[in-house]
């Protein structure tokens, strides 16, 4: 096509690179595009590594996507691996090339120049920090190293730093692989773009799986012990030793090629572009883990190193190059990871976000199935969505289960992305059949809590108020069976099952709030709707005692139930017979 840029080089050939490079060699058959990548491979499955590692992925082939050659064939791309770019000149629109494979450097122009360069992990001067068996984890070399180190000396424990979804990865792979893992994290909580009362539910589904965790501490550094293990320093004083360390303590973007060019770069280290993926420099796009994005729900800028948008980038910049204008539409983080029997998701802004930009929200919790009850293997999630108080529009969701929770975060993200409010949710039209769903789908579920609360058809208070509400006179009522009550409530607590409320009504103080709540929320949303019909003034916890305990953890002995989730699962999954089940039921 004529007027189309006749050299365009793209540096890194992996996620946003090579779904460029593709797109772009689609839109314009004659362009000389040119691939230059750092390292051995190309478009290569990062979010595969951790499970090679285990061996759950058995051939190290199925990583790579695409070979350079077939790359190079299939899209008539240049594709020039172990060649790094070394700096840009702007004004002569050249870039200075290192080819690691022949030792010499050599200028390359470019009319366009798309950095894709990706991210780093973090590696901070900690003392030891370099030692051989303190592992990172971004490319196939990295992961082939950590699975020939434990086939080769066959280690017994090992320390995780860093609980974001690359640690949790890694320890889940590394439990499977034998070790003894433990899990230090800064913070005091995993997974951080999960409110803490939802990463509660990861905390003892990993405690129940041996995974000790050491939360809210710091590494400060390694040293090698006599006995050659690895002493490994945390913060107050604690130390530890292991025989394999693997630092997951978050990346930071790869953005000294743009900035050494004087391209923009942001706040948060990532290059500045705007919504057509465009740097400071007209002729130059940048994308991917590199880049800082502008956020869908809070506005501001932001770094989201996540794989689907890169790609997505990838395509996105190949159109603005070629004439066909398009906008990058705001970044909500849509991510999921399996953690042992879980998933874990999220999209859109958290409670953490939207109380830093004191903007106002509302949050409701529910647990429904992944699908019908009555057919086997269905298993509960948690959801827990944030809306604005007075519309009710959807900012945001987190949802930990076992089963379906893919599903249902890609929808509210899909919902989120349209601006929908929680009342559309319920009446989203989703697939049903006993398998898959049930009739009142969980998002559907989750749209009805929340419009609820919206509409004023029931008042809600969250776990962290309930002392405030008791001291200010609420009076708090356990409606469960006196069985579930005896196994464990909420101290001061007064039990009504909500099937006698009727009949005892004349208990309750007349006068007072009363703080009603059940296991999930559901039941204790009843005893509200006969109560406010009757007189009274009363108000529901949110997601139930079960969210309680997530959020109050040193008051509860654990999640009601949750050691069950994984009970469930195993019922479906390994008994093939109904005694089996049973066996197993009753604790094997
Ligand atoms: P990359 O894919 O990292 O590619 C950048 C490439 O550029 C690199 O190969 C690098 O060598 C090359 N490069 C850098 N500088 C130069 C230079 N100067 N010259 C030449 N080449 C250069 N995301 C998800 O959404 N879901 C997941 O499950 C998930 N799992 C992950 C698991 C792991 C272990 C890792 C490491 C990442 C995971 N990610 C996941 C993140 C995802 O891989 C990244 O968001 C995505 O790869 C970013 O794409 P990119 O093109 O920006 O960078």
């Amino acid at each position: 096509m004529s007027g189309n840029p006749r050299t365009i080089v793209v540096v890194g050939g992996v996620a946003g690179g090579a779904s460029f490079a593709a797109r772009a060699r689609r839109l314009d058959e004659m362009a000389n595009i040119i691939m230059l990548e750092r390292g051995e491979h190309i478009s290569f499955a990062n979010c595969g590594l951790p499970y090679f590692i285990s061996g759950e992925i058995r051939n190290r082939d199925k990583l790579l996507v695409q070979t350079p050659e077939r790359f190079g064939k299939r899209f008539h791309v240049d594709v020039r691996v172990e060649h790094e770019a070394l700096s840009i000149d702007r004004i002569a629109k050249t870039i200075e090339v290192r080819d690691h494979r022949n030792d010499r450097i050599y200028t390359q122009p470019y009319d366009k120049l798309v950095l894709s360069p990706g991210a780093e992990p973090v590696r901070p001067p900690l003392p030891g920090i370099d030692n051989q068996r303190v592992f990172s984890l971004r490319t196939v070399g990295d992961a082939q190293r950590i699975r020939q180190y434990v086939e080769e000396h066959d280690p017994r424990d090992a320390v995780v730093v860093g609980g974001g979804f690359i640690g949790l990865e890694m320890l889940e792979n590394l439990t499977h692989l034998g070790l003894r893992v433990r899990l230090v994290e800064m913070a005091d909580q995993v997974m951080l773009p999960l409110d803490p009362e939802m990463a509660e539910w990861i905390h003892q589904h990993l405690r129940l799986r041996g995974v000790e965790l050491i939360l809210g501490r710091a590494v400060e550094g390694f040293n090698e012990t006599a006995e050659g293990r690895l002493n490994v320093s945390i913060s107050g004083e604690q130390s530890i030793t292991c025989d394999m360390v693997v630092s997951a303590i978050g990346v930071k973007p790869e953005a000294n090629l743009a900035r050494d060019a004087g391209l923009e770069t942001g706040d948060c280290g990532g290059i500045t572009v705007d919504e057509h993926l465009r740097t400071s420099d007209p002729d130059i796009y940048a994308l991917g883990d590199a880049i800082e994005t502008n956020n869908g729900v809070l506005g501001g800028k932001g770094l989201v190193p996540l794989a689907g948008l890169a790609n997505k980038q990838g395509r996105l910049a190949a159109d603005n190059i070629f004439g066909r204008l398009a906008s990058s539409p705001g970044v909500l983080g849509t991510n999921i990871v399996r953690v042992f029997h879980l998933s874990v998701a999220s999209t859109g802004a958290n409670g953490k976000s939207l109380k830093a930009k004191a903007v106002p929200y509302e949050r409701s919790y529910t647990h429904p199935a992944s699908h019908a009850g009555y057919y086997p293997g269905a298993v509960p999630m948690v959801i827990k969505l944030l809306f604005a108080p007075d519309t009710g529009k959807v900012l945001g969701a987190q949802i930990v289960g076992i089963d379906g929770v893919d599903k249902r975060i890609d929808v509210l993200a899909t919902a989120i992305y349209s601006g929908m409010d929680v009342k559309q949710l319920t009446q989203l039209e989703l697939a049903y059949a006993p398998q898959y769903g049930t009739g009142k789908d969980a998002v559907n579920i989750a749209g009805y809590a929340a419009a609820n609360i919206v509409a004023g058809d029931v008042s809600v208070f969250h776990a962290e108020q309930l002392d405030e509400q008791v001291q200010a006179g609420g009076f708090l009522l356990d409606v469960r069976t006196a069985g579930e009550f005896r196994r464990g409530h909420i101290e001061g607590a007064t039990n009504i099952p909500l099937d006698s409320l009727r009949d005892q009504i004349q208990q309750l103080p007349m006068g007072k709030t009363i703080l009603v709540y059940c296991l999930t929320g559901v039941r204790s949303y009843f005893a509200c709707r006969i109560l406010a019909q009757r007189g009274f003034q009363a108000v529901n916890l949110s997601g139930g005692y079960m969210v309680y305990c997530a959020a109050c953890p040193s008051k509860c002995e654990g999640i009601p139930g949750l050691h069950r989730w994984d009970r469930a699962l195993a019922l479906e999954t390994f008994c093939s017979t109904p005694e089996e089940r049973k066996i197993v039921a009753n604790g094997g």
